[in-house]
């Protein structure tokens, strides 16, 4: 007999909460968010080093929106991540489910598991959000997303480079699925990338909407290359909204609103 190797998903988190999406399309929208461990980018900007790594624990809040955070070791399996989902359903609260990092598509494997079961259990959008460099994980689960929002990362801001990534990632998502681009703006973009960046988004669709997010402002022992990450000043992003609304259809400068509420 044959003895059965096959063995449960489970999944390394950060936290499960429910918040206000402070970032993109989806700005000031009540969310619950999963935030999975794990990113195989390196971004300067980054302000979710802790996310790097998984840590042992994982905290889940007990109450929407509460912060009575309880500690759950890690991995965590199917059930027990929905149970947590539901509790957090209180009708009429959330307007999605937000899966974050972290790199959410370095547990395609345990998404494409998770997915259809909570779906089936709770009728609250999935969105998805990403660094968008991961096209064959993205495939897995592209039928149990409704929509994503996914990082251009600029060489010049992130220290990244994942154009041709970037450009497969978005041919999946454009029309399937409703998409959005973010990218993050500092004192040190570069136009040309910026340019770059809009010729391809406008290669896939015009329509696409792009979201100019101006870096939150980093001291040097903050950023991920020890170098301070200053916001850009006012005259850049006009002058690169009008340079890129001369190729695609929407561009909205939109900071981190959760930073500004306060928020997690
Ligand atoms: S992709 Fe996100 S989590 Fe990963 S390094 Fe970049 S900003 Fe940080």
């Amino acid at each position: 007999m044959t003895a059965n190797t096959t063995t449960a998903p489970t999944a390394r988190l950060i936290e499960v909460f429910s918040a206000i999406q402070g970032e993109g399309l989806n700005v000031g929208t009540r969310q619950i968010f999963i935030r999975f461990a794990f990113c195989d980018l390196r971004c300067h900007f980054c302000d979710s080093v802790h996310t790097w790594n998984a840590p042992a624990d994982c905290r889940i809040e007990r109450t929407p929106g509460f912060r009575d955070f309880e500690i759950h070791s890690n991995p965590v399996a199917i059930p027990v991540l929905l149970e947590w989902i539901a509790r957090q359903n209180l009708p009429c609260l959330h307007d999605s489910i937000s899966l974050t990092g972290g790199e959410p598509l370095l547990h395609a494997a345990f998404l494409k598991e998770f997915l259809p079961q909570v779906r089936s259990l709770i009728s609250l959008p999935i969105y998805l959000e990403t660094g968008g460099h991961r096209p064959e994980q993205l495939a897995m689960i592209l039928p149990y997303l409704d929509s994503v929002g996914m990082d251009l990362k600029l060489p010049s801001v992130s220290g990244e480079s994942y154009w041709s990534e970037h450009m497969k990632f978005l041919q999946i998502c454009y029309p399937n699925l409703e998409t959005f681009i973010k990218i993050i703006i500092s004192q040190h973009t570069d136009t040309h990338e910026l340019e770059q960046a809009a010729l391809l988004v406008a290669d896939v669709s015009p329509e696409i909407p792009v979201f100019l997010q101006p870096v939150t402002p980093l001291i040097a022992s903050e950023s991920s290359n020890h170098t301070p990450i200053l916001a850009p000043t006012p005259a850049q992003v006009l002058a690169w909204q009008t340079l890129m609304k001369k190729i695609l259809k929407q561009v909205r400068v939109i900071p981190q609103t959760h930073k500004m509420l306060n928020q997690l």
